[in-house]
């Protein structure tokens, strides 16, 4: 490459936005440049999570929210074992969608009754395990309360449980909306106080409620908005429960940037808003401790998805550096998890961390389907047949919401760092 050949001519700076250290001209993940990682996994690709960030980010929200909010973590973003467990010992409590991440929530040693189970549609053989577990279940239906009731009565035990409600509100400007409207989740606002009134009958534990209205927020006016609308309809409804509630989780939905132009959220202006909506909740929810759930806020940024190039070919003028991962293990960095139009996740050569990203070149996987993309036109260095390509912010919805049985390659391995 000739000097003035280039797109972009300054030093790399995903870098500094991401806060993976560089030594020398190399990436590192928990303190191990990434070529030393690579040899230790012994093969590409594979997801690398730095614990040391997990932690901080942990640290930082406690201190930006009010001391009484505890902080829940939401399992699906990353159910690696290692990394529930970790978590598990920074945050006040688990929230799991399925028998399976319940099984590696309880696994960790975490008392059950910080342990929360939500989700549509869950079975009978699920709901019979979580009742049996002494975890709190965020009902979702008339009929899966009746369901809780019958086994609670058959194995002797009053279940734990939640409303989880469908608000009559949304958040807005969210990646993903979850609440508001019709919805396959929770209960309608309107239905609740109807379904208290049963539940009081069926001598069920009533432990709060569970309002979440979305997911990927970026905007602290609209997560503020969200969380006051949210603690109002609480103490609405707790005019109507049997008893006072204990908890009443009012969602999450912080966001991470990933596309060009975002940037992070303030969550000390988050935390300084929701300080100010809290006299009135610890007033009238007296007693209720307030929850806020997070999945991506605390574990997105802390890991990358590493592939190493295994071919580098040019097509009509268009440079395509092939590697050997792909959409079946990062879906989300494909563009094919939920996006509209295909934006790049922050892309980087991890051992060519001192060059200038002076060729445009495309990163695909190496699966049969034009979708497998990594990177579109992006500035990196030239890179060559060997070198290890990471995709940041892939420490949520990386492998666990991928198809990796797509084209029968092996699973990428984990490890935290
Ligand atoms: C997915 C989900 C979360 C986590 O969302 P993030 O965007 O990862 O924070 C939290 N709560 C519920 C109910 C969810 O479905």
């Amino acid at each position: 490459m000739s000097a003035d050949s280039g797109i972009k001519k300054e030093a790399p700076k995903h870098a500094d936005r991401i806060g993976f250290p560089v030594e020398g001209q190399e990436l590192t993940v928990g303190g191990v440049p990434v070529s030393r990682l690579a040899a230790r996994v012994g093969s590409t690709p594979f997801f690398a999570y730095d614990r040391a960030l997990m932690t901080a980010r942990v640290e930082r929200l406690r201190k930006a929210l009010p001391k009484d909010v505890h902080l829940h973590y939401a399992m699906k973003a990353n159910p690696m074992p290692a990394v529930v467990q970790h978590m598990a010992r920074l945050v006040d409590g688990l929230d799991v969608a399925s028998a399976g991440e319940m099984h590696v929530a309880l696994d960790t040693g975490i008392d059950p009754a910080t342990i929360s189970f939500a989700g549509p549609g869950k079975t009978v053989h699920e709901l019979s395990q979580a009742v049996g577990a002494g975890i709190i279940i965020n009902m979702e239906s008339f009929n899966e309360m009746e369901t809780i009731a019958r086994l609670g009565a058959e194995l002797g035990v009053h279940p734990k449980v939640a409303i989880r409600v469908n608000p009559d509100f949304e958040l807005k400007t969210s990646g993903m909306k979850m609440g508001g409207g019709p919805k396959q989740f929770g209960v309608d606002a309107e239905l609740v106080p109807q379904m208290l009134k049963r539940l009081g009958d069926l001598g069920l534990d009533f432990y709060g409620f569970h309002i979440f209205s979305g997911s990927q927020n970026l905007r602290e006016d609209a997560l503020l908005d969200a969380q006051q609308k949210t603690i109002n309809l609480a103490i609405e409804l707790t005019k109507h429960a049997p008893r006072a509630p204990r908890l009443v989780n009012i969602g999450g939905g912080f966001g991470i940037p990933y596309f060009p132009g975002e940037r992070h959220l303030d969550v000390e202006a988050v935390g300084e808003g929701l300080e100010a909506l809290m006299p009135r909740a610890r007033n009238e929810l007296q007693g209720a401790e307030i929850v806020i759930e997070l999945g991506r806020y605390f574990v997105g940024e802390a890991g990358v998805y590493v592939s190493r190039v295994v071919d580098r070919k040019e097509s009509r003028g268009t440079i395509y550096l092939i590697t050997d991962g792909g959409l079946h293990h990062q879906l989300s960095a494909s563009g094919n998890f939920g996006q509209v139009i295909r934006k790049n996740y922050p892309v980087a050569i991890a051992n060519k961390m001192d060059q200038a990203e002076d060729e445009e070149s495309n990163i695909v996987g190496c699966l049969c389907t034009p979708l497998d993309r990594l990177g579109d036109k992006v500035g990196l260095p030239r890179g060559e047949i060997g070198d290890l390509v990471v995709v940041f912010q892939s420490g949520a919805y990386g492998r666990s919401s991928s198809p990796t049985a797509f084209l029968g390659h092996p699973a990428p391995m984990e490890v935290l760092v």
